[in-house]
């Protein structure tokens, strides 16, 4: 491991100018510490998160404010999420191990890096770590890639759960720049699509820190989030759904629906969301839904089998969602 300095200011005030100077941002540093390891990462220096009191969770305009720090296992566990955004809960829980929601946090699980194995495996060609090097993963082993979404320079999925449930809840990201500005950004204009630069995968500028997550006010009261994975637990989305919707009189009169293990970012369709809308739930109907869905897809040979497992799972979740 490369060496590197580490600096754990008590103040936000420290931390910008500790990132001002070049330093990068640790919170759990479950990602972070083990892409450093493998030399995938190399900050000169951490800036340790943890004691700058943004762990902090409140109700905010009928919606609610989660600090950066916060767990995914406090999170997943606070009475407010578990009744009204069940389907955060369910998503955080189905995301890792017990031992590693106890360190991870909600800016880290947004800004965690692909699991693609290329990216990780330096003696491999990887547009993402190494810019203008290639991609291994076309042409290569792609049973975890992008069906959705992807390009020609890199065909790796985001793999965070936690990020799919918040895309259909409509969270938005509080960020403050170097300086200690403030701004907000909607979650869909965090993450970036690969096209020719794959290596650029938000739009934080360096030393942005996250410093906590909007949820608005619950819009629907069917949610569901289910997950397809090669093991029962501890185990990446193949393919995961987060569903948010509201019934009116036998009608769907909303449609929120967020899918993982898709796309190069939690993958949002609002055409299969206007389809939906103000119709009699039916099978024909849900299948339509899969349909329009993927009519853009373009699998890697590997995950062709992602198009009829999605299928089947969007029509379970709707189902499930609308009874
Ligand atoms: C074995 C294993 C299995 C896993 N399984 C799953 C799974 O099934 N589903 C799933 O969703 N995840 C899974 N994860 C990933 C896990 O959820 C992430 O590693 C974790 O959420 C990252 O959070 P962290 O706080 O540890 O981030 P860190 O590792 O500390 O940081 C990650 C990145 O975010 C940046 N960062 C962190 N906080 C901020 C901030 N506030 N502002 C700006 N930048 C910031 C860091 O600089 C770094 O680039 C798994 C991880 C492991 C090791």
């Amino acid at each position: 491991m490369k060496p590197f300095d580490y600096v754990r200011p008590g103040e936000r005030s420290s931390a910008h100018e500790a990132a001002r100077d070049g330093g990068r941002y640790v919170a759990g540093g479950t990602n972070l510490i083990d892409l450093m390891k493998l030399e995938v990462m190399t900050p000169d220096t951490l800036v340790d998160i943890s004691r700058l009191d943004l762990d902090g969770i409140e109700t905010v305009d009928g919606g609610l404010r989660i600090g950066a720090t916060l767990t995914n296992s406090d999170l997943a566990a606070d009475p407010r999420v578990r009744r009204d955004y069940p389907v955060l809960a369910r998503a955080l829980l189905a995301g890792a191990s017990g031992q590693l929601r106890n360190k991870a946090t909600t800016g880290g699980n947004l800004l965690q890096r692909t699991r693609c194995p290329y990216f990780y495996d330096t003696d491999t060609n990887c547009n993402k770590r190494t810019p203008g090097s290639g991609c291994a993963a076309i042409g290569g082993e792609t049973r975890n890639h992008a069906v959705l979404g992807a390009s020609e320079h890199c065909i790796a999925l985001h793999p965070s759960d936690m990020a799919v449930a918040l895309r259909a809840l409509d969270a938005t990201v509080e960020v403050e720049g170097p300086d200690g500005a403030p701004r907000e950004i909607a979650l869909p204009d965090l993450y970036r699509l690969p096209g020719a630069t794959p290596h650029i995968e938000t739009s934080l500028a360096p030393g942005d820190l996250i410093t906590a997550v909007r949820l608005p006010a619950p819009s629907g009261d069917r949610q569901v989030y289910r997950k397809v994975r090669d093991r029962a637990s501890y185990a990446f989305a193949l393919l995961s759904v987060g569903a948010v919707l509201r019934m009116e009189n036998g009608r769907i009169a909303q449609a929120a629906l967020a899918f993982g293990g898709l796309a190069p970012q939690p993958w949002r369709d609002r055409e299969v969301e206007a389809l939906l809308t103000a119709e009699t739930p039916s099978d024909a109907l849900f299948e339509k839904a899969g349909e329009v869905l993927l009519a853009k897809a373009d699998p890697p040979p590997g995950a062709a089998f992602k198009l009829p497992l999605t299928k089947r799972v969007l029509k379970a979740v709707l189902t499930e969602a609308t009874q």
